[in-house]
């Protein structure tokens, strides 16, 4: 694949992103989610600690207005909120903050209306492309591993180490190798955005995965990281570069 082949592909997804941003379907995604709470670390931690399964959490009457109710007998996830009073004090008068807990409930605990869903997935499978990918994770000494990860969830890498969703098809889990590869590759000690880093390694992964004819869904995963035909078109190079280098190693030239 020369470098000509590389940028048409990425112009092909830089179109296809904003298309894909611009759907209605995308549009009420966008306003559902942003219906759910921006946890703070610290209460993502308390949310993992209690249910680390948990994939989308909101209050009881959060979820009542998405038109799902909690089910009977959940177990609240607990959670801190800022709440503010007022105290006299002196003859003055303060204003102070404090957290009070709350109670948040999983998806899982909800039934009702259906959620929209973005689809990144990959359908099918491509023979022997998952052994190359592998072999070429052990020359960078990558340790990758098959492990049960939530839902929405396709891998992720901490360090040297690759974790991919086993429950997933053969051609998605191709392409989330080919995503975390790209991050192992270029991100470890980098100071990019969260953004950027989304945008790089996911452009990465489909400009490969098209060379082995596999159609990723990445429009949709790039338009979710707020990806636009600029921010795609900026990272050409080093793209064009990491997805040469994947390609060159496990020798699909
Ligand atoms: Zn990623």
């Amino acid at each position: 694949m020369n470098s000509k082949e590389v940028e048409q592909a990425l112009k092909q997804l830089a179109s296809e992103t904003e298309e894909a941003k611009k759907s209605d379907f995308f549009k009420d995604y966008l306003n559902i989610m942003s219906r759910f709470w921006d946890y703070s670390p610290y209460n993502q931690l308390l949310i993992y600690l209690q249910m680390p399964s948990a994939l989308r959490v909101a209050g009881f009457y959060k979820w009542k207005q998405l038109g799902r109710n909690v089910m009977k007998g959940s177990k609240a996830i607990r959670i801190l909120a800022p709440a503010k009073s007022r105290k006299i004090k002196e003859d003055k008068e303060e204003k102070i903050t404090y957290f009070r807990p709350v109670s948040v409930f999983d998806i899982s605990q909800t039934e009702g209306k259906p959620l929209p869903d973005i689809d990144i997935e990959a359908e099918g499978q491509t023979e022997g492309i998952i052994e190359n990918l592998l072999h070429f994770c052990q020359e960078q000494n990558f340790n990758v591993t098959f492990e049960e990860l939530r839902e929405g969830l396709h891998g992720y890498t901490s360090n040297n180490s690759i974790a991919i969703n086993k429950n997933k098809s053969n051609n998605t889990q191709i392409s989330a190798l080919l995503h975390e590869i790209a991050h192992a590759l270029l991100h470890k000690n980098s100071s990019l955005s969260k953004e950027q880093k989304e945008i790089q390694a996911e452009a990465v992964a489909y400009v490969a995965a098209r060379h082995f004819n596999i159609e990723t869904k990445s429009f949709n995963y790039l338009a979710l990281h707020d990806a636009n035909h600029d921010k795609i078109m900026e990272n050409l190079k080093v793209i064009t570069e990491t997805a040469r280098l994947i390609l060159k190693g496990i020798n699909a030239h």
